[in-house]
């Protein structure tokens, strides 16, 4: 990452703005994003394949969830975050991760400049390749602030995005059964 840009945009978008980039409360903001940047644009640099490298064997053929897992992105529109939870099943077909290693796979889609719609078919897709599941299933649901700071939707509505693989693309009781487990309305 060039931090070096980062710093030099932030200003020019400050002084963009019509802001005096040397007052006191502004004068680190550039080094203070740039510094911030690294860690939230994170997975820019990383691969799922990394947390889901570390697999076990095992003979289960039902279907794995974790859910609740919460997450911050960044539109890639606005650059404003949308954050909430995400809820991911798995049939495994041989292998299973590690359960921490499923909310690591959603912190390497979510730390860069996302779509939700993207991000959650890039999680799908990652557990049918990295574990070769026989099918997988995420749910994201996640308030954006580029619609609820700007008053478009209400404060506190959420966008709920599916995306089904395999099996559970195949399967409609599969997908409802899922989807009453992580309690999404
Ligand atoms: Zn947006």
């Amino acid at each position: 990452m060039d931090k070096d840009k980062i710093k030099q945009g932030v200003r020019l978008l400050l002084e963009g703005i019509g802001e005096d980039t040397d007052r006191e409360g502004l004068i680190d903001t550039p080094d203070r994003i740039a510094r911030m940047y690294e860690e939230i644009f994170a997975g820019l640099n990383q691969d799922a394949s990394e947390p889901l490298s570390k697999v076990f064997t095992a003979q289960n053929t039902d279907m794995i969830i974790e859910k609740d897992i919460t997450f911050y992105s960044m539109c890639e529109h606005h650059l404003l975050p949308f954050y909430g939870k995400a809820h991911i099943a798995y049939i495994p077909n041989g292998k299973v991760a590690g359960l921490s290693k499923l909310a690591r796979t959603v912190e390497v889609f979510a730390r860069r400049p996302q779509l939700q719609e993207r991000m959650t078919v890039q999680i799908a897709e990652a557990l049918m390749e990295e574990l070769d599941a026989a099918g997988s299933m995420v749910i994201l649901e996640a308030e954006h602030m580029c619609m609820t700071m700007r008053g478009i939707k209400k404060p506190g509505s959420r966008t709920v995005t599916i995306a089904s693989k395999g099996r559970f693309a195949d399967d409609a009781e599969l997908r409802q059964t899922f989807i009453s487990i992580a309690g999404v309305k």
